[in-house]
């Protein structure tokens, strides 16, 4: 069945991925972006899918985002929270700015996004919620304290928050990207890229199209048994 979906970070990278394979499967997508107009504007016209531009660290940005996206779309029943950023320094080095840009665009994000949509989805006893976390989530990186704990925590809110999401027809799961070939990763030095690959079983980075098709899978309709997981998408770099 047809939905409307909201993708965060849908402009970009994994997001544009995700955004436009729902589209393909029939969707109503919307893609929200925070501030590279001129991605957003090539994305836009491309796709087709509309774009808006709101800080999703922010809550009442999210608040007042979500109202127009409702306006123009209808209730949204897929929420993607993909929208994140690095800020990696040692702890030594690390900046309290640092720590509260990642935590609260990567993690205060998903109670952001999450808070706007989930009486709708409970009155109308369906919500599809994916959020993107990270294999360095799970198995922490060097030199990112702040973001490996933001997507960290994502793991355990996807848990509660599919707990208290089962019994009204809500999945809510979370998906672990390794490394994959977007502008986040191009951001890492080719030395230490090179040495990443190496690490990765299936050698080679990943495809923002793995991830969205792990995206398509968890919002399918009879996809409701599936919910307070997190798939590993990482050619087997980490098995959690
Ligand atoms: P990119 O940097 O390529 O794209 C990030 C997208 O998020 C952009 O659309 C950007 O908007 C948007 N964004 C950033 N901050 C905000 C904000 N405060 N409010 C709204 N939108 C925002 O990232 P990737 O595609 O690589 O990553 C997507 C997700 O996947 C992230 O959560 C990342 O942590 C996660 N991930 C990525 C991995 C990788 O290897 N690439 C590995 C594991 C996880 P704008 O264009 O305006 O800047």
């Amino acid at each position: 069945m047809a939905r409307v979906a909201l993708v965060t970070g849908g402009t970009r990278g994994i997001g544009r991925a995700i955004a436009e394979r729902l589209k393909a499967a029939g969707h109503k997508v919307a893609a929200n972006y925070a501030r590279d107009h001129a991605a957003a504007q090539t994305f836009q016209r491309e796709t087709g899918i509309p774009a808006y531009s709101w800080d999703v660290a922010d809550h009442a940005a999210c608040e007042a985002g979500i109202a127009k996206v409702v306006a123009d779309l209808g209730p949204i029943e897929i929420l993607i929270n993909n929208a994140g950023i690095t800020r990696d320094a040692t702890m030594h080095k690390m900046s309290v700015e640092g720590w509260r840009d990642v935590v609260d665009t990567n993690l205060t994000s998903c109670f952001n996004m999450c808070r706007q949509v989930i009486d709708s989805m409970r009155q109308r006893g369906f919500g599809r919620i994916v959020n993107v976390g990270s294999i360095n989530g799970q198995a922490g990186q060097y030199g990112q304290v702040n973001y490996a704990a933001a997507k960290s925590g994502i793991h355990g809110f996807t848990k509660a928050l599919a707990q208290e999401g089962a019994a009204k027809g809500i999945t809510v799961n979370a998906i672990a990207p390794g490394y994959v070939d977007t502008d986040m990763v191009r951001a890492v030095p080719p030395a230490v890229l090179e040495k990443i690959i190496a690490r990765i079983p299936v050698g080679r980075l990943g495809r923002a199209e793995d991830i969205a098709r792990t995206v398509l899978f968890l919002v399918a309709d009879d996809a409701d048994f599936i919910t307070g997981s997190t798939i590993s998408v990482n050619g087997g770099q980490h098995m959690y």
